[in-house]
């Protein structure tokens, strides 16, 4: 989990790679990089937090350049700190060379070993470093064909940008699970995650890099390059349309907020329910709670209110600060709760940590019953392909039935929208990577496998 984003053409690149950055913010709060690229020379600039804290003015003024890369960082316990914040910059034979990565390798932990075996040397913990060896370490004459040889050797989740020396690669692997998008600046392109990035530098979409792509951009010219192939099964990532994408960006041909709605409706359609008022868990489930208004016919309130000066819940690293974040996050609106039967719609459950502390707050604000619902099916296995989940044993919908999970919760009624009524409601039921739900795994998950430690960091 990541937020990515790449320029090449303008004068000031750097300047519309960190407002990209700030439109992807929410793919990653640890950490913020921005590398500019001068006639061939790297200049980087990493900090801890978010991306405004970390780039006034004068950090800027040096980012000097026609070409740049950012990343924000989301990390895992242990993966922390800002040896493993990218952009990773490397000088090698041919030139210097930069990279940002939003996905998870499942091979990271065989290739690592085997380069270790070589003789290279890592710095970081992060699966990406090892794609900066391949690409470094290839016999290949050019850096076309050092950067295809290098990414044909991976396996997993990668949407990429790579620049070497002026030129900037973009790439996305064969089942294209993670997203990027290509847009057209008056006098270059831009790469990003997500579509609201594009809007706010005022890029027009041009399209989806498509899976298994290779792209490079030279002197102002999109040029495709020899490609990864396609996996047979495509696996856009559903949890980045469920939770993880800004409802304003386009994913997998979606607008975010028409799929989140559309989930809301069908939730409602699947687990109806008699009740005075129906509410989201701001913001991310914002879009699914008036969907299910709009189908069920309950009016939608705002009755639990965000202190918006506190990051994600989840996206703080330790289990203590995410128990007590809940209160500090989330306030109730008593006039709106007391004495009604509630439907508190949330987008997903993951550890039920932050649904626990939701409901006893919901309660304590005097509402006469409590109907919880949620806008995905249980999450039950842990995701390999980049976005943090908790492992099996953490996974409340992995452990618990519904009934149990409901009994947890402590709510009068609690419904989960069926994976099927979740792929009918988008795209006419075209393939997806479910396997947070299903734990159908499609990549092969070759470190695993092999009983390497699988490190899941982006
Ligand atoms: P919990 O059930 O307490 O683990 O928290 C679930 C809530 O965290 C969901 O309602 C989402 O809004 C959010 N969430 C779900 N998955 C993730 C994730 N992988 N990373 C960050 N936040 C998430």
């Amino acid at each position: 989990m990541c937020g990515i984003v790449g320029v090449s053409g303008p004068e000031h690149a750097a300047e519309l790679a960190f407002l990209g950055l700030y439109a992807l913010q929410h793919r990653g709060q640890e950490a913020a990089g921005i590398c500019a690229v001068e006639d061939g020379q790297a200049r980087l600039r990493r900090e801890d937090g978010l991306v405004m804290e970390g780039f006034d003015d004068a950090a800027m003024q040096e980012l000097r350049g026609r070409v740049a890369l950012g990343h924000t960082r989301y990390s895992t316990a242990g993966g922390e700190g800002l040896v493993n914040a990218q952009p990773i910059v490397v000088r090698y034979h041919s030139g210097e060379l930069a990279l940002v990565h939003n996905g998870n390798l499942t091979n990271a932990q065989s290739l690592r070993e085997e380069l270790v075996r070589e003789g290279a040397l890592f710095r970081a913990t992060v699966d990406s470093e090892v794609i900066v060896h391949l690409i470094a370490r290839s016999r290949r004459a050019n850096p076309d064909e050092q950067v295809h040889e290098a990414l044909s050797r991976l396996t997993g989740a990668f949407s990429l940008l790579i620049t070497i020396g002026d030129t900037l690669y973009a790439a996305r692997d064969p089942w294209g699970y993670r997203p990027l998008v290509l847009g057209r600046l008056p006098d270059g392109w831009v790469l990003a995650s997500e579509t609201c990035a594009l809007d706010l530098v005022r890029a027009e979409f041009v399209r989806e890099v498509e899976p298994g792509e290779v792209l490079k951009i030279q002197d102002g010219e999109l040029i495709p390059l020899p490609g990864l192939g396609r996996a047979a099964r495509v696996q856009p990532c559903i949890f980045e349309l469920v939770y993880f994408a800004r409802p304003d960006s386009k994913v997998w041909g979606e607008t975010v907020d028409r799929a989140r709605r559309e989930f809301g409706r069908q939730l409602a359609r699947e687990h109806p329910v008699e009740a005075d008022c129906v509410f989201s868990v701001p913001d991310s489930s914002n879009s699914a709670a008036l969907g299910f208004s709009e189908e069920s016919g309950i009016p939608f309130e705002l009755a639990l209110i965000r202190n918006h000066y506190v990051g994600r819940t989840f996206i703080h690293p330790t289990q203590a600060g995410r128990d007590f974040r809940v209160r500090i996050k989330y306030n109730p609106v008593r006039e709106v709760i007391e004495g009604k039967r509630v439907v508190v719609v949330d987008d997903s459950l993951v550890r039920g940590t932050t649904s626990q502390g939701l409901v006893s707050l919901i309660r304590e604000a005097g509402a006469k019953e409590v109907h919880f619902r949620v806008a995905s099916p249980p999450v039950r296995s842990p995701c390999f392909y980049g976005i943090d989940m908790p492992t099996r044993e953490e996974l409340i919908g992995a452990r618990l039935s519904v009934e149990e999970i409901r009994r947890k919760l402590d709510v009068d009624s609690l419904g989960y929208l069926s994976l099927e009524g979740m792929l009918g409601a988008v795209n006419g039921g075209r393939p997806f990577c479910t396997a947070c739900f299903s734990g159908d795994y499609e990549a092969p998950l070759v470190d695993l496998e092999r009983g390497l430690p699988v490190q899941a960091h982006c």
